[in-house]
């Protein structure tokens, strides 16, 4: 008697569109990190508004409307560089370190025209 082999199912779940994994990555400490939204209001933690558009990855223990997330970071409201949290200063808008550094004196102003830029850009 011989074993028929048995028919191999490979079960492959439907997928048409495999969802690209993004990923944010700190220009100034190399942070590598995957997120799930880049933006103000993510839709996974509907309580959530973000006063700068910023990456946020969702917690993967963590479900529902109050789900936890991750703040990854963002970028830099003056050479708009990806930054994380650590390589940053959230001075109303966020600074990278080195931009902060240059910039620090002439912040006041600076940041004048950046709240003047990010106040006619939400206007329009
Ligand atoms: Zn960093
Ligand atoms: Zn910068």
């Amino acid at each position: 008697m011989r074993m028929e082999p048995s028919a191999v199912s490979i079960t492959n779940p439907t997928n048409p569109q495999p969802q690209l994994k993004k990923y944010f990555d700190c220009s100034s400490c190399g942070l590598h990190e995957e997120y799930h939204y880049f933006g103000l209001k993510p839709p996974f933690c509907r309580l959530i508004i973000f006063t700068e558009k910023s990456y946020v990855m969702r917690d993967p223990f963590s479900k529902g409307e109050s789900a936890n997330f991750l703040l990854l970071g963002s970028h830099c409201a003056l050479c708009e560089k990806m930054v994380c949290q650590e390589c940053s200063i959230f001075y109303s808008v966020r600074f990278c370190h080195p931009c902060y550094q240059i910039h620090s004196n002439a912040l006041p102003e600076e940041l004048r025209q950046i709240m003047k830029k990010q106040q006619k850009e939400k206007s329009e």
